[in-house]
């Protein structure tokens, strides 16, 4: 596998592949690589003849006392996994040369950004929207690969995907869990025993919602009171919102009569983590 760690030899490159019409597939992860990642890997090795991961801490979208500092960094087991994949190239940008001195430009997230992740991470989306665009530019993807785990962060770079025509496909793939159902998260190793032990309700609580969903329920309320109870049943009363949404616009919806997706966003202990599920006729 080859790595790269400048950005303009990350693009000389990219460029290289572009003239030669190779189909190139990214994956831009953060690192702390588990099954979540390379689930996004395998889909882009198998539809590209080129895949570039990159692993880079994202420093613009972390807020003022987030885990920034602390967000576990484990590149050797990292490169192991994704050589032993066949990854072609992994993008390891210093923070330095990707943030040049004086860097200023960011890019204004779309509305679907403005609820939720949006407003209890000020500027995280806006992180977000800058760095994958930056990536976007230096790897000039055909084909780019992310999680359903971080639904409102795929409905945001999917908008803006949209808004701007960037020539990418986008592909959403589906959240990989843990054998008790657990989403698999680079935080969910923050958990105490104990916390990891209480952590499978959060997707117990969806799956008894998907479970009442199928079996006919259609009223938001209700369903939305199915999940919270059993989250509190089983003592996660930190619950930062769990909602029903249009998978698109984000907006909440009461009566279920298409494609909808219940969100959830929980701490325990210190460790904040999300989830969600489709709910699909
Ligand atoms: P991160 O390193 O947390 O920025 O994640 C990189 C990519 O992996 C994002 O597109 C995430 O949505 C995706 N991802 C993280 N966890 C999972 C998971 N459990 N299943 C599928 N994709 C995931």
């Amino acid at each position: 596998m080859e790595k790269i760690t400048s950005c303009s030899e990350m693009q000389q490159q990219a460029r290289q592949w572009q003239s030669e019409q190779k189909r190139v597939g990214f994956v831009p992860t953060m690192g702390a690589l588990h099954e979540g990642h390379l689930s996004l890997v395998k889909e882009s090795l198998a539809h590209n003849e080129t895949t570039v991961v990159s692993i880079f801490v994202n420093p613009a979208q972390f807020g003022p006392g987030e885990d920034f500092e602390s967000y576990p960094r484990t590149l050797e087991n990292d490169l192991a996994m994704l050589d032993q994949l066949g990854v072609d190239l992994l993008f390891l940008p210093s923070q330095d040369d990707f943030y040049q001195d004086g860097f200023s430009t960011y890019i204004e997230p779309p509305v679907v950004a403005n609820r939720f992740e949006g407003t209890l991470r000020k500027d995280h989306f806006r992180g977000v929207t800058t760095v994958v665009l930056k990536l976007f530019m230096l790897t000039l993807p055909t084909n780019v690969y992310f999680g359903q785990k971080d639904f409102q962060q795929c409905a945001v770079l999917s908008t803006m995907i949209d808004d701007l025509a960037l020539p990418v496909q986008f592909h959403r793939m589906p959240i990989v869990r843990e054998e008790d159902g657990l989403a698999m998260s680079s935080r969910n190793r923050y958990l105490s025993e104990s916390d990891r032990e209480k952590a499978r309700a959060i997707s117990a609580a969806l799956f008894s919602a998907q479970a009442a969903f199928e079996n006919g329920e259609k009223e938001g309320c209700i369903l939305r009171k199915i999940a919270t109870d059993y989250l509190q049943k089983h003592g996660i009363h930190e619950i930062d919102y769990l909602t029903i949404v249009d998978p698109r616009s984000l907006t909440e919806v009461e009566t279920i009569v298409t494609d909808v997706v219940l969100l959830v966003a929980a701490r325990i202990g210190t460790t904040r983590l999300l989830d969600n599920i489709l709910l699909t006729e």
